[in-house]
């Protein structure tokens, strides 16, 4: 599907308090991926995990080279979707790599998106108390964000992400080609992460998206620009998983949109929204708040708003109704109780914390969001 990968090639350090380790961003890199590892010192058996639309399409020339440099793969498929990152799923994983005869000493590769990453994740770190872990994440979300700052889950029938582990990977191998064959929605699924890192962090590159994102998202885009994005977008979010691993400051500001996006995938019952379209509605009601607080001026909202304004409005959802929004969003472990923090943008790239936001502004945001089309 692509060519070499060689001159345009970006490497992102992650530090960690466990372990340090890199985000390769590249074009057409996966056929390096043995090498990468044998560098690491990782191998010569490794698990490969990925979910079965990925292994119809990438799994084959992931195997093909990766045998090619003298490992022994084990390929370990799991059912594509969410519904599959469960405890059930990891027990099938750890029954698969028994069989497969491997320990403590190989290494697990999780091939996909975020789901293969948190519970390919999930196993490596718990499977003989850790194994070897390596992401190669083949959706923009997760190369942009889910496969960075060693945050690995599974979920529980009464919520998402519920069990896991701080468990950094050894490396993150990123190879944008795989991006060729995402299908359109799940681009505009990454591209909310891709907007909100900027809107919070990098002002420049609100200018790049500006003038790119429907390109970005039809895949149209010159390849060295989609590298640029993804790994500007890794850097901004590795740099604030090294310097705030714990999630107290910084890292706040990533959740950005994400208070009552998620109260919207919640309401919602986790299937007509996308978690980006989801986060898109957030961000524009977070973006009103921030400029009723003054944070944002005029122009700057009004730019906000037209670069949201160019995602695809979902179809066929129905309106959530305000009240049980500002429930779900009130009890997220986001809003100490009482006082409601919130993330604001503190003019257009840049971001603050709203530590109490008046309730009644709050209320508004839950409506804002309720009423968006
Ligand atoms: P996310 O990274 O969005 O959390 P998932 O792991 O749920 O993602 O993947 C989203 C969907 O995209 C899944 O159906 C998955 O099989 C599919 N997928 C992942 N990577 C690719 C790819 N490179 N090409 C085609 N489909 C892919
Ligand atoms: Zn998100």
């Amino acid at each position: 599907v692509s060519a070499q990968g060689g001159s345009s090639t970006r490497s992102v350090p992650v530090t960690s308090s466990r372990r340090g380790y890199r985000v390769e961003v590249g074009h057409g890199t996966l056929p390096s991926l043995g090498k990468a590892i044998q560098a690491l010192g990782l191998g010569p058996r490794l698990a490969l995990v990925t979910d079965r639309n990925v292994l119809g399409i990438w799994g084959g020339p992931c195997e093909r080279a990766l045998r090619a440099d003298g490992f022994e793969i084990h390929a370990l498929p799991i059912e594509a979707g969410e519904a599959h990152k469960t405890l059930r799923g990891a027990e099938a994983l750890y029954d698969a790599l028994v069989q497969a005869g491997l320990g403590r000493g190989d290494t697990l590769v999780a091939l996909g998106g975020g789901v293969v990453g948190d519970l390919g994740g999930f196993v490596a770190a718990t499977y003989h108390r850790g194994m070897g872990f390596v992401q190669v994440p083949t959706t923009l979300l997760a190369q942009v964000d889910s496969s960075i700052g060693g945050k690995v889950a599974v979920d529980l029938p009464s919520g998402k992400n519920l069990v896991g582990a701080f468990y950094p990977p050894a490396l993150v191998w990123a190879d944008v080609g795989t991006l060729a064959t995402l299908p359109l929605r799940e681009r505009w699924n990454g591209l909310a992460e891709v907007v909100k890192t900027a809107l919070i962090a990098d002002a420049a590159l609100v200018s790049v998206l500006e003038a790119s994102l429907e390109s970005l998202a039809d895949g149209t885009a010159p390849r060295e620009v989609l590298v640029d994005i993804v790994a500007r977008t890794a850097a901004l979010k590795a740099k604030v998983v090294s310097e705030d691993e714990e999630e107290k400051g910084p890292r706040m500001h990533l959740n950005f949109g994400h208070t009552l996006g998620h109260a919207l995938e919640t309401v919602t019952g986790h299937g007509p929204l996308s978690h980006g379209e989801a986060v898109v509605v957030g961000m524009r009601a977070a973006a009103r708040v921030s400029h009723a607080l003054g944070s944002l001026e005029a122009e700057g909202l009004d730019r906000v708003l037209a670069l949201l304004a160019r995602f695809p409005r979902p179809q066929g959802v129905s309106k959530p109704s305000p009240a049980a929004l500002l429930e779900v969003a009130a009890r997220d472990k986001k809003a100490l109780v009482g006082k409601v923090r919130f993330v604001v943008l503190d003019g257009v790239g840049r971001a603050r914390v709203e530590r109490s936001l008046p309730p009644a502004l709050f209320s508004q945001a839950a409506a804002w969001a309720s009423e968006d089309r």
